[in-house]
């Protein structure tokens, strides 16, 4: 049987190292670290991700500002709220929950956000920051998963890792940070061929297409570690991610379940940001 790779515990415990870290800055004198939250619009599943980066940010006891717009707010109103954000030294972190109405060009809202208050470190500046192998803030979700690897002491010097995706906000950053820790990396897309054939050389295999189920046990070796990113709710109202669990679980040596593996991450990681902005 496969070790559960449990991201659940894992955020758990980062969340606690968290709150022992800003009890200490507090006791010290110093401020809680501020996190605005920016949400434009109505959507269900933003309202969702955004009380719950609320609730964690409660918990750990980094104070968190909501700044809630109208759908039809302008691209040059959130700039002008983006920039305020950006002067005022009492917030620490900025986010804007993605995505946003069509009106708004994200990327152009991404880049208005002041680099050292990008926590989730989409700006191009931190992106590059990652490329070159410099400090900066790094995208939670594959920062995530690099620390879940590391605190179940899975090996990844050395390791073939193939990712499936290349999104600006996973599969790229997911790339550059395996690099970073010495595994042999390749990257597959849309237009990989034969894409079974490389993903069975993996020793560890990083799944985030956006496609349920669709990791079956043909495209994994025996004894790999597969972490998949993906979250999809079923029509019966149960969450599953892109790889095909109850077939691939017997093969691999280690694997991430859904829900409770990557998602709980991408918060902690989101947290680990906050408390990171405030500098030392
Ligand atoms: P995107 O849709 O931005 O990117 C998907 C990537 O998968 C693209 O690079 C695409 O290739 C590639 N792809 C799509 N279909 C195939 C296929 N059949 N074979 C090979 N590659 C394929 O998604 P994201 O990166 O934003 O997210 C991926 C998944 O991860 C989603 O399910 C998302 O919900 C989930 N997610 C989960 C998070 C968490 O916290 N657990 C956080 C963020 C995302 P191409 O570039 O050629 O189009």
């Amino acid at each position: 049987m496969a070790q559960l790779i449990d991201g659940k515990a894992t955020s758990q415990a980062i969340k606690d190292e968290l709150k022992a870290k800003v009890a200490g800055m507090i006791a010290d004198g110093k401020h809680a670290p501020c996190l605005a939250v920016v949400l434009v619009g109505e959507d269900p599943a933003s309202k969702v991700y955004v009380k719950n980066k609320k609730n964690a940010c409660a918990y750990i006891g980094i104070e968190s500002r909501s700044i809630e717009l109208p759908a039809e707010t302008t691209e040059e109103t959130l700039l002008g709220i983006i920039d305020e954000l950006n002067a005022d030294p009492s917030v620490n972190g900025i986010l804007v929950q993605l995505p946003l109405p069509l009106q708004i060009d994200e990327d152009r809202v991404i880049e208005r956000i002041s680099t050292e208050k990008d926590v989730d470190g989409f700006n191009p500046l931190n992106a590059g920051r990652l490329f070159t192998g410099r400090p900066g803030f790094v995208s939670c979700t594959p920062a995530g998963i690099v620390e879940l690897l590391k605190r179940h002491n899975i090996e990844i010097a050395g390791k073939n890792c193939v990712v499936v995706g290349r999104s600006n906000i996973v599969g790229k950053p997911m790339a550059l940070l395996m690099l970073r820790e010495n595994a042999t990396v390749t990257v597959c897309h849309s237009r990989t061929k034969d894409l079974k054939e490389i993903t069975k050389q993996a020793d560890i295999l990083i799944c985030a297409i956006g496609k349920p189920k669709f990791f079956t046990a043909d495209y994994v070796k025996e004894g790999a570690v597969v972490v998949d990113v993906g979250i999809h709710r079923m029509e019966d109202g149960k969450l599953c991610g892109d790889v095909k669990f109850d077939e691939v679980e017997p093969l691999c040596s280690a694997i991430t379940p859904v829900p409770g593996g990557v998602g709980p991450m991408t918060i902690a990681m989101l947290m680990y940001n906050c408390v990171k902005a405030v500098g030392e």
